[in-house]
């Protein structure tokens, strides 16, 4: 069964996604239930990863990277998330901190910052969530004041992905506290994570993406240089609502990953099950369930590379961004749901490919931004 065929993906993406296959084959899939067991961030795999080319390599071209675009690397997230959600969020996060340095930092921050990424020396993550708010972005209390020729960090972040692992983080921060302007108050930052005053632990295990690793933040009067300061001071929910169109996209992209998998784990286990004296496969009820998975699913797919097409071209990118991210990552969650009714007892066998399946496709559905979240900006947002 191919459901990640490569018809809709733009020529210029296909050879990278058969390598994205192939590694996924070699190196994710064998690993991926161990992983899942002992919850352990996969080094080895993000290390083969890095060798064949394949992370952090959307960094641009005059950086060192291989300058790959949205479509390659949705096309990169499909394949990967297919074969395990934890290890692909794990090789797509080392480079997570970076676009927004590539499209707004400065010449010298791109050097010292973005080169040893793409040359995969580094691993980096992008710092916005508290543990008082996600959604909220105006409503963040980490802040940042100028004390001469620093800036001077206080508060705490949570959920960061390799916010132990990473070499620098980029970080969300208050800057201002204009009661008119709420969203004109915050700034984002390089912040080099050996800094004083930059302190990060694991959080707690998660049922899902255990091959994952997120971490709790504190800033304790982390001192930075002023020149760490990523574009404009106070532009820094644009940048980052902006940055979010991209990864909403390649979220949609996990979704439809997530989803193939729940539809391939279905679909061979009513194949080869019997009940009543023929195959589960036979019975038309379930053949309709097999048939609504695979009508959302490509429903899903086909709005997510539109989505992508419209947000490479700038045309209406908040609004195709949360409509893929949203559909794709419900219609995994479904799938996996009906994935699970079609195993029957062997659903909550702890090492089944569909229970992993059904525990990661919780996630996706929050970050990001939450799906309700996504529901205010697509019917904001939505073209007149
Ligand atoms: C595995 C994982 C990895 C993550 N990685 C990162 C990372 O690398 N960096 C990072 O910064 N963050 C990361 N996050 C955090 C993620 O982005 C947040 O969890 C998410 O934005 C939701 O924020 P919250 O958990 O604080 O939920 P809250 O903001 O508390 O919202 C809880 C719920 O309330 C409802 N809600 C809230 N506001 C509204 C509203 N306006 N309208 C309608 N409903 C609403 C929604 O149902 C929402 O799900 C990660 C999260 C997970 C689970």
């Amino acid at each position: 069964m191919e459901l990640l065929d490569d018809g809709i993906v733009p020529e210029h993406a296909r050879e990278v996604k058969h390598d994205a296959r192939e590694f996924a084959a070699e190196h994710i899939i064998p690993n991926a239930e161990e992983h899942y067991r002992r919850g352990e961030y996969p080094w080895e795999i993000l290390e083969a990863g890095m060798d064949a080319g394949l992370v952090a390599q959307d960094i641009p071209e005059e950086y060192g990277g291989r300058g790959f675009d949205l479509q390659q690397v949705l096309a990169i997230a499909e394949e990967f998330y297919r074969a395990d959600a934890g290890i692909a969020l794990t090789l797509q996060l080392a480079s997570f901190g970076a676009e927004i340095l590539a499209d707004h930092g400065s010449e010298a921050q791109k050097e010292e910052y973005l080169r040893p990424v793409a040359a995969n020396e580094q691993l980096t993550g992008l710092a916005v969530s508290e543990p008082e708010t996600g959604s909220d972005l105006a409503g963040m209390t980490t802040a940042a004041e100028k004390d001469g020729d620093e800036w001077v960090l206080n508060g705490e972040k949570y959920w960061i992905g390799n916010g132990v692992e990473a070499d620098w983080v980029t970080v969300y921060a208050k800057t201002g506290d204009d009661p008119d302007n709420r969203y004109g108050n915050y700034s984002l930052f390089v912040v080099p994570t050996d800094a004083d005053g930059y302190d990060a632990e694991h959080i707690p295990e998660k049922m899902g993406f255990r091959a994952s690793k997120q971490a709790h933040i504190e800033f304790n009067d982390c001192r930075i240089p002023e020149e760490n300061l990523i574009g404009a001071e106070g532009a820094g929910f644009f940048m980052l609502a902006e940055f979010f169109n991209h990864g909403r996209v390649i979220v949609g992209g996990h979704g439809l990953g997530l989803a193939a998998a729940a539809i391939e784990e279905a679909n061979d286990f009513v194949h080869d099950r019997e009940a009543f004296g023929r195959d589960v496969a036979d019975f038309q009820a379930v053949q309709h369930t097999l048939a609504e998975m695979r009508l959302e699913f490509e429903a899903a797919r086909a709005l997510t590379w539109r989505a992508a097409s419209k947000v490479a071209a700038s045309d209406d990118a908040g609004f195709w961004a949360a409509l893929a991210k949203t559909k794709s990552t419900e219609v995994a969650a479904e799938c996996a749901e009906q994935g699970m009714k079609l195993h029957g007892g062997r659903s909550v066998l702890a090492d089944r490919r569909i229970a992993r399946v059904y525990r990661d496709v919780r996630i996706p559905v929050i970050y990001e931004g939450a799906n309700d979240i996504q529901r205010n900006l697509i019917y904001r947002q939505q073209p007149k």
